[in-house]
Protein backbone atom coordinates (compact mmCIF):
# COMPACT_ATOMS: atom_id res chain seq x y z
CA UNK A 1 0.00 0.00 0.00
CA UNK A 2 1.02 3.54 -0.71
CA UNK A 3 1.40 6.24 2.46
CA UNK A 4 1.36 9.64 1.44
CA UNK A 5 4.16 11.86 3.71
CA UNK A 6 2.06 14.62 5.28
CA UNK A 7 4.75 16.22 8.29
CA UNK A 8 7.13 15.62 11.17
CA UNK A 9 7.09 16.53 14.59
CA UNK A 10 9.81 16.76 16.50
CA UNK A 11 8.96 15.27 19.83
CA UNK A 12 12.36 15.40 21.87
CA UNK A 13 15.70 15.74 20.61
CA UNK A 14 16.39 13.48 18.22
CA UNK A 15 13.37 12.31 18.18
CA UNK A 16 10.71 12.42 15.48
CA UNK A 17 7.23 11.40 14.66
CA UNK A 18 6.69 10.89 11.00
CA UNK A 19 2.54 11.33 9.83
CA UNK A 20 1.20 9.69 6.79
CA UNK A 21 -2.27 9.53 4.81
CA UNK A 22 -2.89 5.98 3.94
CA UNK A 23 -4.39 5.62 0.20
CA UNK A 24 -7.00 3.81 1.42
CA UNK A 25 -8.53 3.13 4.80
CA UNK A 26 -6.07 0.86 6.78
CA UNK A 27 -7.43 -1.32 9.74
CA UNK A 28 -4.94 -2.33 12.47
CA UNK A 29 -5.24 -2.85 16.10
CA UNK A 30 -3.27 -0.73 18.47
CA UNK A 31 0.52 -2.42 19.51
CA UNK A 32 0.86 -3.57 15.83
CA UNK A 33 3.87 -2.77 13.36
CA UNK A 34 4.26 -2.02 9.62
CA UNK A 35 7.38 -2.59 7.14
CA UNK A 36 7.97 0.92 5.39
CA UNK A 37 9.96 1.09 1.89
CA UNK A 38 11.91 4.32 1.01
CA UNK A 39 13.43 4.05 -2.14
CA UNK A 40 16.73 6.45 -2.08
CA UNK A 41 19.88 7.24 -3.52
CA UNK A 42 22.89 5.44 -1.99
CA UNK A 43 21.46 3.41 0.75
CA UNK A 44 23.65 1.87 3.09
CA UNK A 45 23.99 -1.92 4.22
CA UNK A 46 21.35 -1.99 5.91
CA UNK A 47 18.92 -1.15 3.04
CA UNK A 48 15.30 0.34 2.35
CA UNK A 49 13.38 -1.46 4.44
CA UNK A 50 12.38 -0.96 8.37
CA UNK A 51 9.89 -2.14 10.44
CA UNK A 52 8.43 0.68 12.70
CA UNK A 53 5.07 0.15 15.52
CA UNK A 54 2.60 2.73 14.71
CA UNK A 55 2.63 5.18 17.27
CA UNK A 56 -1.40 6.69 16.24
CA UNK A 57 -4.32 5.20 17.39
CA UNK A 58 -6.55 3.11 15.24
CA UNK A 59 -9.13 5.60 14.59
CA UNK A 60 -6.60 8.24 13.72
CA UNK A 61 -6.98 9.68 10.11
CA UNK A 62 -2.76 9.51 9.32
CA UNK A 63 -0.92 6.98 10.72
CA UNK A 64 2.12 7.79 12.45
CA UNK A 65 5.74 6.05 13.52
CA UNK A 66 7.89 7.67 16.07
CA UNK A 67 11.65 6.89 15.88
CA UNK A 68 15.37 8.40 16.97
CA UNK A 69 17.47 10.22 14.04
CA UNK A 70 20.50 11.87 14.69
CA UNK A 71 23.75 12.71 12.84
CA UNK A 72 25.03 9.09 12.45
CA UNK A 73 21.80 7.51 11.24
CA UNK A 74 21.77 4.90 8.70
CA UNK A 75 20.57 6.30 4.94
CA UNK A 76 16.90 4.69 5.62
CA UNK A 77 16.24 7.37 8.48
CA UNK A 78 18.17 10.24 6.64
CA UNK A 79 15.87 9.84 3.71
CA UNK A 80 12.84 9.66 6.08
CA UNK A 81 13.66 12.58 7.58
CA UNK A 82 14.04 14.39 4.67
CA UNK A 83 10.74 12.99 2.62
CA UNK A 84 8.76 16.13 1.44
CA UNK A 85 4.90 16.90 1.96
CA UNK A 86 3.25 14.95 -1.00
CA UNK A 87 6.10 12.02 -1.42
CA UNK A 88 4.97 8.74 -1.54
CA UNK A 89 6.50 5.88 0.02
CA UNK A 90 5.41 1.96 0.48
CA UNK A 91 4.15 -0.21 3.50
CA UNK A 92 3.06 -3.50 4.15
CA UNK A 93 1.52 -4.80 7.50
CA UNK A 94 0.38 -4.77 9.76
CA UNK A 95 1.79 -7.19 11.82
CA UNK A 96 2.25 -8.67 15.52
CA UNK A 97 0.74 -9.82 18.52
CA UNK A 98 1.85 -6.79 20.86
CA UNK A 99 -1.94 -6.07 21.41
CA UNK A 100 -4.23 -6.37 24.58
CA UNK A 101 -5.88 -9.44 25.60
CA UNK A 102 -9.54 -10.10 24.72
CA UNK A 103 -10.04 -9.99 28.68
CA UNK A 104 -10.80 -6.66 30.07
CA UNK A 105 -10.02 -7.44 33.62
CA UNK A 106 -6.46 -9.04 33.04
CA UNK A 107 -3.81 -6.69 35.27
CA UNK A 108 -1.39 -5.57 32.66
CA UNK A 109 1.78 -4.42 33.40
CA UNK A 110 3.61 -2.09 30.71
CA UNK A 111 7.00 -1.47 30.78
CA UNK A 112 8.76 0.57 27.47
CA UNK A 113 12.71 1.26 27.67
CA UNK A 114 13.40 4.59 25.74
CA UNK A 115 11.58 4.19 21.91
CA UNK A 116 10.17 1.60 22.93
CA UNK A 117 7.38 3.78 24.05
CA UNK A 118 5.55 3.98 20.79
CA UNK A 119 2.83 0.66 20.76
CA UNK A 120 1.97 2.46 24.04
CA UNK A 121 0.99 5.65 22.45
CA UNK A 122 -1.32 4.28 20.15
CA UNK A 123 -2.58 1.81 23.10
CA UNK A 124 -3.12 4.10 25.41
CA UNK A 125 -5.02 6.68 22.94
CA UNK A 126 -7.12 3.47 21.50
CA UNK A 127 -8.31 2.55 25.00
CA UNK A 128 -9.27 6.76 25.72
CA UNK A 129 -10.79 6.96 23.19
CA UNK A 130 -13.16 3.82 23.46
CA UNK A 131 -13.48 4.65 26.82
CA UNK A 132 -12.21 0.97 27.55
CA UNK A 133 -11.05 0.54 31.02
CA UNK A 134 -8.32 -1.43 31.78
CA UNK A 135 -6.29 -2.39 35.39
CA UNK A 136 -2.61 -0.76 33.76
CA UNK A 137 0.51 -0.41 36.16
CA UNK A 138 3.09 1.49 33.43
CA UNK A 139 7.17 1.81 33.70
CA UNK A 140 8.66 4.19 31.49
CA UNK A 141 12.77 3.78 31.45
CA UNK A 142 14.67 6.44 29.33
CA UNK A 143 18.45 7.70 29.43
CA UNK A 144 17.50 11.81 30.11
CA UNK A 145 14.62 13.41 31.25
CA UNK A 146 15.15 14.69 27.91
CA UNK A 147 14.15 11.76 26.53
CA UNK A 148 10.99 11.46 27.58
CA UNK A 149 7.97 11.70 24.95
CA UNK A 150 4.37 11.20 24.50
CA UNK A 151 3.65 12.80 28.21
CA UNK A 152 0.95 14.82 27.03
CA UNK A 153 -0.98 10.84 26.42
CA UNK A 154 -0.29 10.18 29.80
CA UNK A 155 -1.73 13.17 31.26
CA UNK A 156 -4.72 13.43 29.20
CA UNK A 157 -5.49 9.75 30.18
CA UNK A 158 -4.58 10.35 33.65
CA UNK A 159 -2.41 7.43 33.20
CA UNK A 160 -0.33 7.34 36.14
CA UNK A 161 3.52 6.21 34.68
CA UNK A 162 6.24 5.86 36.88
CA UNK A 163 9.44 7.01 34.93
CA UNK A 164 12.41 5.76 35.70
CA UNK A 165 15.83 8.04 34.59
CA UNK A 166 19.08 6.28 34.11
CA UNK A 167 21.30 9.37 34.44
CA UNK A 168 19.33 11.65 35.66
CA UNK A 169 19.80 15.74 36.65
CA UNK A 170 20.32 16.83 40.06
CA UNK A 171 16.59 17.92 39.82
CA UNK A 172 15.28 14.72 39.08
CA UNK A 173 11.86 13.96 41.71
CA UNK A 174 11.47 10.66 40.48
CA UNK A 175 12.93 7.07 40.42
CA UNK A 176 16.29 6.66 39.03
CA UNK A 177 18.83 3.88 37.78
CA UNK A 178 18.59 1.07 35.25
CA UNK A 179 15.23 -0.80 34.15
CA UNK A 180 15.95 -4.14 35.93
CA UNK A 181 13.74 -7.20 36.99
CA UNK A 182 13.66 -6.44 40.68
CA UNK A 183 12.70 -2.76 40.39
CA UNK A 184 9.82 -3.61 37.75
CA UNK A 185 8.09 -6.38 40.16
CA UNK A 186 9.02 -4.38 43.17
CA UNK A 187 6.98 -1.18 41.76
CA UNK A 188 3.95 -3.24 40.11
CA UNK A 189 3.45 -6.16 42.17
CA UNK A 190 2.04 -8.50 39.48
CA UNK A 191 -0.61 -10.98 40.05
CA UNK A 192 -0.63 -14.92 38.99
CA UNK A 193 -2.98 -13.39 35.86
CA UNK A 194 -0.91 -10.59 35.05
CA UNK A 195 0.04 -9.59 31.85
CA UNK A 196 3.91 -8.00 31.55
CA UNK A 197 4.14 -5.88 28.13
CA UNK A 198 8.14 -4.92 27.85
CA UNK A 199 8.69 -3.19 24.55
CA UNK A 200 12.14 -1.69 23.57
CA UNK A 201 16.12 -2.21 22.34
CA UNK A 202 16.42 -6.32 22.19
CA UNK A 203 18.85 -6.40 24.71
CA UNK A 204 16.98 -4.90 27.18
CA UNK A 205 13.84 -7.14 26.07
CA UNK A 206 16.21 -9.85 26.06
CA UNK A 207 17.36 -9.67 29.77
CA UNK A 208 14.82 -8.91 31.29
CA UNK A 209 12.83 -11.55 29.85
CA UNK A 210 15.37 -13.81 31.11
CA UNK A 211 15.45 -12.00 34.46
CA UNK A 212 11.93 -11.74 35.00
CA UNK A 213 11.58 -15.77 34.35
CA UNK A 214 14.71 -16.12 37.27
CA UNK A 215 12.18 -14.75 39.74
CA UNK A 216 9.05 -16.40 38.80
CA UNK A 217 7.17 -15.04 35.98
CA UNK A 218 5.88 -17.60 33.71
CA UNK A 219 6.73 -17.29 30.26
CA UNK A 220 3.15 -17.28 29.36
CA UNK A 221 2.88 -13.83 31.47
CA UNK A 222 5.25 -12.01 29.08
CA UNK A 223 4.51 -10.34 25.93
CA UNK A 224 7.79 -9.00 24.25
CA UNK A 225 8.16 -6.52 21.43
CA UNK A 226 11.94 -6.16 20.74
CA UNK A 227 13.49 -3.16 18.68
CA UNK A 228 17.10 -4.31 16.63
CA UNK A 229 19.69 -2.12 15.99
CA UNK A 230 18.96 0.13 19.07
CA UNK A 231 22.02 -0.36 21.74
CA UNK A 232 20.73 1.21 24.76
CA UNK A 233 17.55 3.00 25.46
C1 LIG B 1 8.54 -5.21 15.44
C2 LIG B 1 9.47 -4.03 15.39
C3 LIG B 1 9.00 -2.77 15.71
C4 LIG B 1 9.85 -1.66 15.67
N1 LIG B 1 9.35 -0.43 16.01
C5 LIG B 1 10.19 0.64 16.02
C6 LIG B 1 9.71 1.93 16.40
O1 LIG B 1 8.53 2.14 16.74
N2 LIG B 1 10.59 2.95 16.41
C7 LIG B 1 11.91 2.77 16.06
O2 LIG B 1 12.68 3.74 16.08
N3 LIG B 1 12.38 1.57 15.69
C8 LIG B 1 11.56 0.51 15.67
N4 LIG B 1 12.04 -0.73 15.30
C9 LIG B 1 13.46 -0.84 14.92
C10 LIG B 1 13.67 -0.32 13.49
O3 LIG B 1 13.16 -1.25 12.54
C11 LIG B 1 15.18 -0.09 13.24
O4 LIG B 1 15.87 -1.31 13.32
C12 LIG B 1 15.76 0.90 14.25
O5 LIG B 1 14.98 2.09 14.27
C13 LIG B 1 17.20 1.25 13.88
O6 LIG B 1 17.19 1.88 12.65
P1 LIG B 1 18.49 1.93 11.71
O7 LIG B 1 18.95 0.55 11.38
O8 LIG B 1 18.13 2.79 10.54
O9 LIG B 1 19.61 2.52 12.62
P2 LIG B 1 19.79 4.04 13.17
O10 LIG B 1 18.63 4.42 14.01
O11 LIG B 1 20.12 4.92 12.05
O12 LIG B 1 21.04 3.80 14.06
C14 LIG B 1 20.96 3.00 15.26
C15 LIG B 1 22.37 2.75 15.73
O13 LIG B 1 23.13 2.05 14.73
C16 LIG B 1 24.30 2.81 14.35
N5 LIG B 1 24.40 2.69 12.86
C17 LIG B 1 23.77 3.45 11.95
N6 LIG B 1 24.05 3.05 10.69
C18 LIG B 1 24.88 1.98 10.82
C19 LIG B 1 25.51 1.11 9.87
N7 LIG B 1 25.36 1.26 8.56
N8 LIG B 1 26.24 0.08 10.36
C20 LIG B 1 26.40 -0.08 11.69
N9 LIG B 1 25.84 0.71 12.63
C21 LIG B 1 25.10 1.74 12.20
C22 LIG B 1 23.98 4.23 14.80
O14 LIG B 1 25.19 4.90 15.12
C23 LIG B 1 23.10 4.02 16.02
O15 LIG B 1 23.86 3.81 17.18
C24 LIG B 1 11.21 -1.83 15.31
C25 LIG B 1 11.67 -3.10 14.96
C26 LIG B 1 10.83 -4.19 15.01
C27 LIG B 1 11.36 -5.54 14.65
Amino acid sequence: MKLRFSHSLKEADNIYSLFFVPEKPFVFTAGQYIELTIKHDHPDSRGEKRWFTLSSSPNDKELSITTKITTGSSSFKKALLNLQAGEEISMTGPMGDFVLPKLLQTPLIFVAGGIGITPYNSILRWLSETNEERPIKFIYGVGSEDEIIFQETFDRLKQHVTIVVEHPSASWGGERGRLNAELILGLTQPEQNSLIYVSGPEIMVETLEKDLKKLGIKPGQLVLDFFPNYLSI
